[in-house]
């Protein structure tokens, strides 16, 4: 695969410290493009887009949102949780504008560990289809959301 310049700069700001405190990428050492690549591959597999996720990733939020705080029951034996921390964030791919720090959280059972992500990350599928590299501590696994996106129950 040709490099592209611009990506260059995307992997820099990508690192720990510059956009984030832990960065994107975690202990992945595969480029940013081999990272989407291999995510759109599951997903697709599973029969998921980055649209249906990025949508869900949302309205968990909101539900999150309404807990103040608290975890959520939002069905399947999976709960959520919305912690506000000051600040936003901009994206690495350098768009304009800034993404509120709002973390959700998902935990239960069938899940492996906490999914765990921001709005950035939320913005990072849908526009991006970048799920983080592994190890990340917002790394997002297909198959973990596949799994909530199975069981989550919209209202
Ligand atoms: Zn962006």
């Amino acid at each position: 695969m040709k490099e592209d310049p611009g990506m260059k700069k995307v992997y820099e700001n990508m690192k720990p410290g510059v956009v984030s405190l832990h960065g994107f990428l975690g202990s992945d050492k595969r480029n940013i493009e081999q990272i989407v690549e291999h995510d759109l591959v599951t997903l697709g597999e599973l029969g998921l887009t980055t649209e249906t996720i990025a949508d869900m990733l949302e309205k968990l939020r909101d539900k999150a949102f309404s807990g103040f705080g608290e975890w959520v029951d939002i069905g399947g034996g999976l709960l959520a949780k919305s912690d506000s921390i000051r600040g936003k964030l901009p994206c690495p791919f350098e768009h304009k504008g800034l993404y509120r720090k709002t973390v959700t959280s998902i935990r239960g059972e069938g899940l492996d560990k906490e999914v765990i992500y921001t709005d950035l990350g939320i913005h990072l599928v849908r526009e991006h289809g970048f799920f983080q590299g592994k190890g990340s501590p917002f790394r997002l696994e297909p198959e973990q959301l596949f799994y909530i996106f199975e069981k989550f129950v919209y209202e």
